[in-house]
């Protein structure tokens, strides 16, 4: 620690995302007795399991992963709320950073070329001030080493997924994501990351769109939660 971070801590101190109490030095995202109960979502295999049986009828994605279980009844739902709408960006980067770490050892990261953010639409963008997925996609990229490519963008202003029915999230993602895709990103193994995966109906619509522009993309999915 430096006596920058000290200084730091000492003026703006984070608390647990989750519980609320101040985080003590050393504690980098949530409290020790928070870090015990996480709610982790172990993929046993990153070619065959749920998350890919989800998208497979749309798209083909070659891997998946996730880091966490979601469920908005649990303290830990704090954690997505504070990064998606509580402007915690840093929340975002730190979850990042764990959760490639974790892929990492499952081998998620062989071979593949680059990092792409499921965007905002433009005006959701600007409210926030930033991307989510953006900014869990920088955290994994310190891990990774791996560039953060903006290669899909979001063209409609439909209704916000949050409140929406299984079918109704389906049909409200479909066609709103558009890819360009530039010759040095061609024929590559890329990662889609995301916040929160339901039905898969983003992840899978988002993929579409990358191999509609690139036939030979490889797409993998990686949202930080997965929402059984
Ligand atoms: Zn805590």
């Amino acid at each position: 620690m430096s006596i920058f971070t000290d200084l730091k801590e000492l003026l703006l101190p984070r608390c647990c995302p989750v519980c609320g109490k101040l985080l003590m030095q050393g504690e980098e995202v949530v409290c020790a007795f928070c870090a015990i109960g996480l709610p982790r979502y172990r993929v046993a295999n990153i070619e065959e399991n749920p998350l890919l049986r989800l998208v497979w009828d749309k798209a083909d994605v070659v891997r998946a992963t996730t880091f966490l279980c979601y469920n908005k009844f649990s303290p830990y739902h704090n954690l997505v709320i504070d990064l998606k709408f509580h402007g915690n960006h840093d929340l975002a980067v730190r979850l990042g950073q764990w959760a490639a770490l974790e892929a990492r050892r499952q081998g998620f990261w062989d071979e593949v070329d680059a990092l792409v953010p499921v965007p905002l639409t433009r005006w959701r963008r600007w409210q926030r001030g930033y991307n989510q997925a953006e900014m869990l996609a920088r955290g994994m990229a310190d891990v990774t080493g791996l560039p953060v490519v903006n290669l899909l963008r979001r063209t409609k202003n439909r209704k916000s997924q949050t409140h929406l029915s299984g079918e109704e999230r389906r049909r409200n993602a479909e066609g709103i994501y558009h890819a360009s895709v530039p010759n040095e990103w061609c024929g590559k193994r890329l990662v889609l990351v995301d916040d929160v995966m339901t039905t898969g109906a983003t992840l899978a619509n988002c993929a579409l769109a990358l191999q509609k522009a690139d036939r030979n993309a490889e797409i993998c999915i990686f949202p930080l939660c997965y929402a059984e």
